[in-house]
């Protein structure tokens, strides 16, 4: 069957799209507060020495010590938070950029490919060449194809769905064993599992009894390809990923993966988009992009 780029690739993987908006918290402003303030050696030393949970605490409870000038800050400046930017669907038109983004940032991003797109033209196999070139990408599976958007059909047959994404590895020559499926935000890492919607359960499973480790996500953020206009401000998914933080609500505590689309970045729109929100989390000295690949287990 023809497999239309622009078809395919507007299709999103999210089933509950919008259920995990945070409300802000009264502690936001003072958040605000604390992003500019400076963190003394001694006191990371401190904190250090503390429970995790203790210091969650501490962010609730916003504490302080010295003088208004040298205020010394027992927050959020601590401890590592890893953030995984997750590209699904590529590739596609907009890959190219966030290539590119990736490498003027100094950022590490994940692309989740789809065996038949990198098939459907030079132009498009010329796309995953390019991130599987580049040390700041790191490449995974999200199947051949794409469940033809059938996914109830698709993973009623996990062993024919077992299938595909190995078709998709050896075709894409993948080198980690790590999968998102379509249509299902489904985690199985190690020996926690985490379904969203039943079909899909089985052939996760399978996946995991064969080595695969399924990758869901804790926020997504959808941008028209067309227009470039958002769903979530860059200020709303920003305060989102540092609630999910903040209050240890993501699948892991310290770790937040975003899912996004490579076809949201064709427009300069998107692509300041992504660019600005990347800007924003880097304020964070303890943020940290990292690779699927590290997610602890
Ligand atoms: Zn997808």
């Amino acid at each position: 069957m023809s497999l239309g780029i622009v078809g395919l690739g507007l299709q999103s993987c999210n089933q509950n799209s919008g259920k995990k908006e945070e409300k802000k918290v009264s502690v936001d402003s003072v958040q605000h507060k604390i992003d500019s303030l400076v963190v003394m050696q001694d006191s990371i030393t401190k904190v250090d020495s503390l429970r995790k949970d203790s210091i969650t605490k501490m962010e609730a409870n916003v504490s302080y010590s010295g003088a208004k000038d040298t205020t010394v800050l027992l927050t959020d400046s601590v401890s590592p938070r890893y953030i995984y930017l997750t590209f699904d669907d590529g590739p596609l038109n907009g890959s190219q950029y966030l290539d590119s983004i990736a490498t003027a940032k100094g950022i590490k991003i994940n692309a989740f490919l789809i065996g038949a797109h990198d098939k459907m033209s030079k132009k498009m196999h010329s796309y995953t060449e390019r991130y599987k070139n580049n040390p700041l990408v790191d490449c995974y599976n999200h199947s051949y194809w794409h469940a033809h958007d059938k996914y109830t059909t698709f993973y009623s047959n996990p062993q024919t769905a077992f299938e595909d994404f190995e078709l998709a590895e050896q075709s894409l020559g993948l080198q980690h064993k790590i999968i998102r499926l379509p249509g299902r935000n489904i985690w199985y890492v190690g020996d926690r599992k985490k379904v969203d919607l039943k079909s899909g359960a089985s052939t996760a499973e399978l996946l995991h009894q064969n080595g695969y480790k399924v990758m869901g996500w804790d926020c997504e953020w959808k941008i028209n390809g067309v227009t470039g206009k958002p769903d979530l401000s860059v200020n709303q998914l920003y305060t989102q990923i540092k609630n999910l933080l903040r209050k240890g609500t993501s699948y892991t505590k310290n770790n937040v993966v975003l899912l996004t689309h490579d076809n949201m970045y064709q427009t300069k729109k998107g692509q300041k988009l992504l660019s600005d929100l990347i800007d924003s989390l880097k304020q964070h000295p303890n943020y940290r992009f990292e690779f699927m690949r590290n997610y602890p287990q």
